[in-house]
Parts: structure tokens; C-alpha cells; sequence
């Protein structure tokens, strides 16, 4: 009723809607309309008339206007800007086209430019750069500006104003670096060992003027056009971005690419990003976003590059972000790592104080409080600390802050300790994102809180669009969203974006698309809202205080962020890892020595901290996540053996110097062992060495060798009863528990080989199908006696591996002198290795059963499974372990000592300890030549306990003895920083040094403290409560506090009347800083 007299009232619009459909209107075909979108911005056969050819309206190349000429650096040398521009130094006329080489060779250019007058109002005039290699632009008076990287990277550098007049000759130097941001790869496969004869071609070396409206188009298209492939096609943002692009393109060809045309395509494209994409007013709505962008650049500390070569990365890279940092006010860019800091000081002053303004303006940030960004597998529990404290200590004296975050995006697997350790290093939060690498399982989340073996805890992150370089496409700000596996506690992420490695981090169009997909979150919507971070450190604020007042309740992962991949990493590389474990041992005993030679040594003495820096310093940069893992090329381990030769050249010294300084004098003459004094540098009193204790003419001998049969051996103490068959042991029997340690029929310390073919990745790499190739090593010589002394006898054999390898082990026993330390079965070998692609093991088997094995970590003890029920315990079918590893079931267990080992496997009762590898790339040499390799046995009734704990120190710290004018006046100053008898045997003295900032100690670095103090690092080794005390013999402490690994003292403690009285939770770290009095 009445309804027909509403319809005719509603009304009518002017346009007539026709009558007649005029012509024919098709659906669009989806796909073709979509495909159509590259042929806008490719380089392809249509790109004079693409937007690709107008943007940019002028270019001049070659003389008048461009003038080259080139020196180039002799042998290979890296010539500072003083000396590749020294008087003398021949500069000859070159062009573009003509190529520089060989690899690593450094060439300088004279460039002098002179532009036209015409050109004196064009906006913006860039020099175009690309030598297809690195390359750093230069002022004519020796300031670095701007990095460059050839193939396209980045080869503009804008030509500033200063250098804008016309008809005036400027000139800059360019230096040009003969490698790539991946070295030189043979093949151009990025890990193939390099090529020694490249050549780069200098591509280009032009002026360009550049149209600002086709560049900023450029990247409007390019993002929308994400859109319309990204979104979903469900999605009407999907079919929107479609038919913008089309229209775009379709009044781009109407206008034929004039220059008003563009505009009016800019005009379209506001419609889908809206209208603020031209500067960093965009990121300024009142909407929330969750997607944290922040520039980075990974720069390898050495990889497939040797650290001169990572000098001039930083200083190129870094460079460029100053730049950026200028021009871009939304721009933020973090860097780690110290060393890299150092460097820059100490090469490029002038790139330092443009840095230094940067983070006093707050842009430029620095981030990890560490050395470098390390491997976390490897490295001892002290050698953590000083990553840590060496890195917060540098950041604080350069720029007056410390770092609260810790940044390892890239090692390869995070120790269970860390939380414990950054979190008393002053950091409470974590990022990090390797794990998206594991190839069986996937992590399950995001945003978490990481917990350590003590409890210790940090936020930790792992950025969701799973990279560390990310170019800022429109993929990685959609994929923090769909990626992201904490979004019921948090939805927020980090995006960090940048090239790496040479490529010098984040580029202007990395900026511009992200401005343009805020601007497609605002106006159009379902993208997740980016903007750049303020910090990482505000990010990781916003989730600490949501945690913290209760907001949300993240979810907890407790023990190691195992990697699922570079299970290789623990053993490639054999003498960079020896040489890592030898050096923290020499370093724990200098420093040990040196405090008790400062307390009551010669007056004269002096702590030798500068010294102890800078070997500590070699350590923490060898410890550099493609250094001691092993997946660097051939030039790094030459220049981590020169490092290492130089820390083991002053740790001896500096070990001379302070044993002297204690009064000890080895040219002493007088009775047997009169004068013999064992430097106890463990917080145990070590038993007395075997051989001090037996006369030789002794009657009973408590050890034996006998041979019992045709390559048959038996070498039997008060323990232990060792059977050796054609080099294996095929009986170890435990007199006193009297049982037998072997399953019948097996061999134990028998040597087995494997076929090592990772699927890509071979120094990082063993893939778990090389288990189906093991195939036993015999014994290619008969076994013989090689020592039958009182104390100790051996028995060795000779094993072939093939015809240019071989292994000659030695399988030795000493007397047991105390009943309630168990005998080891120890084995030296050394080996001559020359294999491709294979994997050398020795192996355990054990009548042990248990589901879990124990290994070693740092400051304290990790449990993994011995069986394959899920992917996830199959993952860790090879794992890191540090002194030893053990499989124990109720009432006994055996234990696997080595001195300079990490890659460890036990499945089942079988347990192996990995040797060597021989993977041909990146170094096409590793592990070639000669091994000496040390492990042992050592079977124990009872449980894993302190007896295997100890042993792991024993076996890796030599007993020193060295003589004494007068051994018992040393004695008491000997008997401080020992536990007490009554001590928790968990507890272990772990180091001992002098405080950092002590007068007679300090570097200078941060402001001296009066007074003396002596550092005392303690841990629980055990995990249990843990009480004990730590003796102080002669020495007199006026005060002492517990404090933190930075040495701030936290909360006073009392000397009680033995000592240093302390209780510490299940593996807890304690730092005690004692003033002396
Ligand atoms: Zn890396």
C-alpha cells in the first residue's frame, strides 16, 4: 500500500543511464590484466616504453663531463686514501667497459666531473657507479662517503649541492674492491671456494639527472602491484589494486610518458596509498601499527671475505646510512658487534664522528652488547662473559650507553645459558630468527620468553618474515603478519630490512615501499600496519611491561634453541677449535697467576690487562659466527691462525712473567721434587701426579700391559680392566663394580667413517642420512707397546683410512692412586687427513640405557634424548657438547672426555664423539694435514656427578709444576680461591681475575676505581642448590659484593671466617667482586 507513490518520488540523476548498451563490456581475464603489471616496470623488450625508460631525462658519460683515470694497488694490497693518492702513484686514463681484477686487487679512480649548465636546475643529479664489485666514493681531500655495490646493488650517489655548479671541475676519488658482496665465489656460487682470477667490468660511470616523479611512481606501481598479486583474490583490495595498476598503465600510454602524464598516474595510484607516500608524514596517523621496521645491515665479521675486506664493508655500509639517515627523518638503523665500532675508529675517523653524530641524534643505534655477533655453541661459559663485557664495556666508553638488547639474528643455535648471561650483561631481551632455517621441524614461536637452566629468563623474539635482510617488499610486512606464532599474546614484530654483507644495508627504495604500504594500510587496509621502530629497544619496552604488569602471560621455552641444520659447525675447522679451547685455558690460568702475582707477588709486577685485552680480544673475534664454526673461506683461517699465534706467543709470556712474579725460579737445583710446586689454578687441590707417588723399582706395580694373544693387549689397574683387539677395546671391565662397561661382541673406540654429502651447505652441514654409511676402520698395523712404566702404560696402533690418510691412536692407562676417582681410558691420536667429503668418529657403545644422554654446556649441564620417537629428537641426532658428555643409568654411567672436541652423538647405548670432516666449500682445504686429538673413557659407578665434572677441567688444564726457592712460603697464597672441603663438590671456582677498572689495572677506557679488586666467577655445576665456601688464604678483603658480569656490585656479602661464603641456585652464575684491603 502506497509503495508505488515512494518509488516514483526518489530522484532522478542528470546522466542518463541509456537505454541501449552501446558496445560489448567483457569480465576482465584476471591473470592477463594481473601478467600485464611487469611489462610496466621490467627491463624487458618493452622497456623504451615503460616507465623504466623515463626515469631518468638526462645522462652524460665519458669526457668532457666525466674524465677517469685509474691507479691500481699493487699485490693485492688495501692502500689507505694517503697512499693510493701519494705523489708518485701513476694515474692513467681508463674508461667504462674496460674490467679490473684479479680477485681481491684493489683500483683507484680519479674522477673528475664537470656539469653542464643546463643541468644547474635539475632537481636531483646522481653519479652512476657500477664496477659490478664494492666500491667507496671519496671526497678529493680524503673524507669516505658512500659505499656502492656493483650488479645493480647500489651505484647512485647523489652529487651534493657543493658540487652542483656548472662549468666547474670537481673531482672525487673512487676505490674500487675486486670482490663482490659474497667475495669471489668460483661459479658464482655463493659458497664455492674463491675464484683467484675475476675480472669486474666497469659498467657504468655516469651523470644522470634524475625524474623525481617517475622514480616516486616507480615505486607506487611497484607496491600496488604487490597488492594486486599478494592479496588474496577473494579480497575486493585485490581487484582494486588490479584495476589502479591497469589504469595507471593505460594514462601512461594515453600521455605517451609525458611528464604531466606521470603526474596524473601519481594522482591515480593516491587512490590506493593515499596521499601522505612523498615523506615520512605517512607513518604520522593515530593508527596503531603492528609491524616494526628496522634498518640493518649484517655485515659477517669474515665469511667468505677475509676481516680486511669487512673493514671496508663497515665503513662503506655504515657510510651510506648516514646518508640515508639525513634524507630519510623516519629512518632508524641498528648495529652490533664492538669490534666493528673499533675498526671504524681506528680506519675511518671521519665515518666515526659522522656515525658518533647519528647516535647522539638517536638514529643510528647500537644493539647486542656484544664483541661480536658469536657462535653461542662453542665458546666457554667465561668466553660468553667477555663477549659480553668486552661489547658493553666498548659501547659504554664510546657512546656513553650500554646495549639492552642482545642481537644474533644469524648464529647458528643459542645455548641454554644465555638467558642467565644476558640478563646479568645487563639485557633483557633477545632477538634473534636462525631457527626459521631448521629444515624437520618448525618453531613454534614468536614472541616467548626464553628460559635458562637456572630460570633466568628474556624476552625473546624471533622476527616473523624470517629474515634478517629483508627488502622492505610488501611480502615481508604481509608475512609478519601471517607468519607470526605468538599472536594471542602479542601481535606486534619486528621487520629488520637491509642488504648485508657489503651490500650496505638499507636503500632509499627499501624506504620508499615501506612508506607506500603504511600508506595502502591507512587508505585502503588489509596489509598489517608497518612503521619504522623508534628502537628495537622500544619495541622489546612495550612487550617487558606487558609482561611485566600481567597484560599477557608469554608462553616459555625452556633449554637450547637448537638449530635444526650446521650440525657440521661442531666439528668443521678442527685447529680453529683446538686453538679456541687451548687459548680460554691459557687465558683462565694467566689471569688466575696474574691476580695472586699482583696481591703478593714482586712489587714491581703489573697486572697486564692490556695485554690480556688484546688476546682477548683475537679470541672473541675468532669466535665469530662463521669463524669458529668453520664455514669460512681458506683467507679467514689464515688470518684466525695469525691471531691465534699471536695470543699463544703473549700467553706464554704473560705465564712466564707472573709464575716468575710468585717467586718461582725452574732453574733450581736441589733434591728430587724439593722444590716442586703444582700451581693449582682449579678451585680443587688436584691429586698429586701419579708419578710422584710410584717409585719406579716399586714391587707391586699398580698398573700392567700384557699381551694375551695375537694383537691382543691387556692393560689393567686397580679399576679398571682394559681389553685391546686389533686396536679396539673389546673389553672394559669395571673391577670393583665388576661389570663389564661393553655390550658383548661390541668394540668400543672403534673408528668408523661416513660418506658426508649435505644437501648444500657442506662445511655447515651432515645431514642425517649420512648415518647409513658407516663403515668401520681396521687396524692396519699389529698393536705394540709403547709405554710400560710404573705409572702409566699404552699400547698403539696404526689404521689406515685410505691410501693418503691415516690414524695412529694410542690407547693408554695410568695407576689409580685414589679409589674414589675413577680411571680413564685415555686416547691420543694423531691423524694425517686427506678425505673428500667423508666424516671421521670414534665410537662408545655402552650397557647403559637410558632415554636421556648428558652433555657439557657452558656453566652447566644440557639432557637430550637418545632415541628418534619424534622429529624433534631425531632433529638432534649430532649436538654440541663441551669437555665431556655422559650416559648414565641408575648406579653407574660413562663419561667421554676430549680436550678440543664439540660435535657429539649418542642414540641408543651408542655414543660418538666426531673427529674430523674434510668439506670442500667454502674452504676448499679444511681440516687437511696433520690432527693431534685427545679423548678418554671413563666408565664410573654412581651417578653423573662432580667426579666427571672435574675430570672434563683436569683433562683440558695442564698441571703445571715449576720450582720454588722456598715451597711452603708459597703455599698459602696457593691455598686462596679454593673451595672448602665442606663445599657442595657441585660448586666449580671458574675465574678469577682483577676488576676492570681498578688503577693499577684499567685500560683508560671508563674512569679508574680506587682500591684493588679481585673478580671470583662461581657456578653450580651440578644443578641444585649449591653452598659452599671460597678460601681466601693470606689475602684481607675489606668488603666484597655479589655483582654482575659487568662487575656493578649488586648487593653486599660477608667474609665469614673461612672465607667467601656462598649459596647458589640450580646452575646458577655468581659474580663476586672482593675489595682488597
Ligand atoms: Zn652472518
Amino acid at each position: 500500500m502506497g509503495g508505488d507513490s515512494k518509488r516514483a518520488m526518489v530522484p532522478t540523476t542528470s546522466a542518463k543511464y541509456p537505454q541501449l548498451a552501446p558496445r560489448p563490456v567483457g569480465k576482465q581475464i584476471h591473470h592477463l590484466y594481473r601478467d600485464r603489471l611487469g611489462l610496466f616496470t621490467n627491463s624487458g623488450q618493452y622497456k623504451e616504453q615503460s616507465l623504466v625508460a623515463k626515469l631518468y631525462d638526462g645522462r652524460l658519460s665519458g669526457e668532457p663531463h666525466v674524465k677517469l683515470h685509474v691507479w691500481s694497488a699493487p699485490d693485492l694490497t688495501r692502500p689507505t686514501f694517503k697512499e693510493a693518492t701519494a705523489k708518485g702513484n701513476e694515474y692513467r686514463k681508463t674508461q667504462k667497459g674496460e674490467s679490473f681484477g684479479p680477485s681481491w686487487s684493489t683500483h683507484w679512480f680519479k674522477l673528475q666531473f664537470t656539469l653542464p649548465y643546463e643541468w644547474t636546475y635539475k632537481p636531483q643529479v646522481e653519479l652512476h657507479w657500477d664496477s659490478n664489485s664494492e666500491a667507496m666514493v671519496w671526497t678529493e681531500d680524503g673524507k669516505p662517503l658512500q659505499g656502492l655495490t656493483g650488479g645493480g646493488e647500489r651505484t647512485e650517489w647523489i652529487i651534493p649541492q657543493e658540487f652542483r655548479d656548472y662549468d666547474k671541475e670537481h673531482t672525487i676519488y673512487i676505490e674500487m674492491a675486486c670482490n663482490g658482496m659474497f667475495g669471489n665465489p668460483t661459479g658464482g656460487d655463493t659458497i664455492q671456494p674463491p675464484e683467484p682470477n675475476r675480472y669486474f667490468q666497469l659498467g657504468e660511470a655516469d651523470l644522470v639527472s634524475v625524474n623525481l616523479n617517475a622514480r616516486a611512481l616507480y615505486y607506487d606501481f611497484w607496491i600496488i602491484g604487490d597488492a594486486a598479486r599478494e592479496f588474496p583474490e577473494d579480497s575486493w583490495e585485490e581487484h582494486q589494486a588490479l584495476q589502479v595498476c591497469n589504469e595507471i598503465m593505460d594514462c601512461f600510454i594515453a600521455g605517451e610518458g609525458s611528464r604531466p602524464c606521470i603526474k596524473e598516474c601519481r594522482e591515480i595510484a593516491k587512490r590506493y596509498v593515499g596521499d601522505k607516500v612523498d615523506s615520512a608524514e605517512v607513518y604520522k596517523t593515530d593508527n596503531d601499527a603492528i609491524v616494526n621496521a628496522i634498518g640493518n645491515c649484517h655485515i659477517d665479521t669474515c665469511w667468505l671475505w677475509p676481516w680486511a675486506e669487512t673493514q671496508r664493508k663497515i665503513a662503506r655500509s655504515w657510510s651510506n646510512q648516514c646518508d640515508l639517515l639525513d634524507r630519510y627523518p623516519e629512518h632508524r638503523f641498528v648495529a652490533s658487534q664492538a669490534q666493528q665500532y673499533k675498526w671504524l675508529e681506528q680506519l675511518y675517523p671521519y665515518a666515526m664522528d659522522r656515525v658518533k653524530d647519528h647516535i647522539k641524534k638517536g638514529n643510528f643505534q647500537t644493539i647486542g652488547g656484544s664483541w661480536v655477533e658469536h657462535d653461542t655453541n662453542m665458546p666457554s661459559g667465561e668466553s660468553l662473559v667477555r663477549q659480553f663485557l668486552y661489547g658493553q664495556r666498548f659501547f659504554e666508553s664510546r657512546f656513553g650507553e650500554r646495549c639492552r638488547t642482545f642481537w644474533l639474528p644469524d648464529t647458528f643455535g643459542y645455548s641454554t645459558q644465555l638467558p642467565q648471561l644476558c640478563r646479568l650483561a645487563g639485557m633483557n631481551r633477545f632477538f634473534t630468527q636462525k631457527l626459521s632455517w631448521n629444515n624437520i621441524n618448525n618453531f613454534p614461536h614468536t614472541t616467548f620468553n626464553w628460559v635458562a637452566l637456572d630460570g633466568s629468563q628474556v624476552i625473546c623474539h624471533m622476527a616473523p618474515c624470517e629474515t634478517y635482510t629483508a627488502e622492505a617488499h610488501f611480502g615481508d610486512v604481509k608475512r609478519s603478519v601471517t607468519q607470526h606464532k605468538s599472536m594471542d599474546q602479542d601481535a606486534t614484530s619486528l621487520l629488520p630490512f637491509g642488504k648485508g654483507d657489503g651490500g650496505g644495508g638499507p636503500t632509499f627504495g627499501h624506504l620508499e615501499k615501506l612508506r607506500r604500504c603504511r600508506g595502502i594500510s591507512d587508505k585502503v587496509g588489509l596489509l598489517p600496519r608497518v612503521k619504522m621502530a623508534e628502537s628495537v629497544d622500544e619495541f622489546f619496552d612495550r612487550l617487558e611491561k606487558k609482561a611485566a604488569n600481567g597484560e599477557t602471560e608469554f608462553v616459555t621455552w625452556y633449554g637450547e634453541l637448537y638449530l635444526e641444520l650446521h650440525r657440521g659447525c661442531y666439528t668443521t675447522q678442527a685447529n680453529n677449535k683446538r686453538n679456541n679451547r687451548k687459548s680460554e685455558v691459557l687465558l683462565h690460568d694467566i689471569e688466575y697467576l696474574a691476580t695472586l702475582a699482583t696481591i703478593e707477588g714482586e712489587k714491581e709486577y703489573k697486572y697486564p690487562k692490556k695485554a690480556l685485552d688484546g688476546m682477548w680480544e683475537d679470541v672473541l673475534l675468532c669466535q665469530f659466527h662463521d669463524c669458529l664454526p668453520g664455514s669460512a673461506i681458506e683467507m679467514c683461517y689464515r688470518d684466525s691462525d695469525e691471531a691465534y699465534a699471536r695470543v699463544f706467543k703473549t700467553g706464554q709470556k704473560l705465564l712466564q712473567d707472573a709464575i716468575g712474579a710468585l717467586g718461582f725460579d725452574d732453574s733450581l737445583k736441589g733434591l728430587e721434587h724439593q722444590h716442586d710446586v703444582t700451581l693449582e689454578t682449579l678451585g680443587w687441590k688436584r691429586e698429586q701426579e701419579v708419578c710422584d707417588l710410584v717409585s719406579p723399582n716399586s714391587l707391586s706395580r699398580s698398573v700392567t700391559v700384557q699381551q694375551t694373544g695375537k694383537d691382543v693387549f691387556v692393560l689393567e689397574n686397580e679399576q679398571l680392566k682394559v681389553e685391546v683387539t686389533e686396536g679396539a677395546i673389546t673389553s672394559l671391565y669395571d673391577v670393583a663394580a665388576k661389570r663389564e662397561v661393553l655390550p658383548k661382541g661390541q668394540k668400543s673406540n672403534q673408528l668408523v667413517i661416513f660418506d658426508d654429502k649435505p644437501l648444500y651447505w657442506q662445511a655447515w652441514d651432515v645431514e642425517v642420512y649420512h648415518l647409513n654409511s658407516r663403515k668401520e676402520l681396521k687396524a692396519s698395523s699389529s698393536t705394540t707397546i709403547t709405554e710400560d712404566s710404573a705409572h702409566r702404560v699404552a699400547v698403539s696402533t696404526t689404521t689406515k683410512i685410505s691410501e693418503k690418510s691415516w690414524i695412529k691412536t694410542t690407547i693408554s692407562l695410568s695407576a689409580a692412586t685414589d679409589s674414589s676417582k675413577p680411571s680413564l681410558v685415555e686416547t691420543e691420536a694423531e691423524v694425517e687427513w686427506h678425505e673428500t667429503m667423508k666424516f671421521l668418529k670414534v665410537e662408545f657403545p655402552t650397557n647403559i640405557r637410558n632415554t636421556e644422554a648428558s652433555y657439557e654446556t657452558q656453566y652447566g649441564i644440557i639432557r637430550r634424548p637418545t632415541h628418534y620417537n619424534t622429529n624433534w629428537d631425531m632433529a638432534k641426532f649430532e649436538v654440541v657438547c663441551h669437555k665431556w658428555a655422559d650416559l648414565s643409568e641408575h648406579g653407574y654411567g660413562v663419561s667421554i672426555l676430549n680436550e678440543s672436541k664439540y660435535g657429539f652423538a649418542a642414540a641408543g647405548n651408542l655414543m660418538r664423539l666426531s673427529l674430523l670432516r674434510a668439506p670442500k666449500a667454502p674452504d676448499a682445504h679444511a681440516d687437511m694435514g696433520r690432527h693431534h686429538i685427545k679423548w678418554a673413557i671413563m666408565p664410573h659407578a654412581g651417578p653423573l656427578d662432580e667426579r666427571t665434572v672435574r675430570a672434563g677441567y683436569e683433562f683440558n688444564y695442564p698441571a703445571h709444576v715449576h720450582k720454588h726457592p722456598e715451597p711452603a712460603s708459597i703455599a698459602h697464597l696457593m691455598s686462596a680461591f679454593k673451595l672448602t672441603p665442606g663445599s657442595s663438590p657441585s660448586l666449580v671456582v671458574d675465574t678469577i681475575k682483577r676488576g676492570e677498572d681498578d688503577e693499577d689495572v684499567s685500560n683508560g677506557d671508563m674512569p679508574a676505581k680506587k682500591g684493588r679488586h679481585v673478580i671470583v666467577r662461581v657456578y653450580d655445576s651440578l644443578g641444585g642448590l649449591s653452598r659452599g665456601t671460597v678460601t681466601l688464604g693470606p689475602i684481607k678483603v675489606k668488603k666484597a659484593w655479589k655483582c654482575n658480569l659487568l662487575e656493578d656490585e649488586q648487593e653486599e656479602v660477608k667474609i665469614g671466617k673461612e672465607g667467601l661464603e656462598i649459596e647458589l641456585r640450580t646452575f646458577e652464575v655468581a659474580s663476586y667482586k672482593l675489595l682488597l684491603e
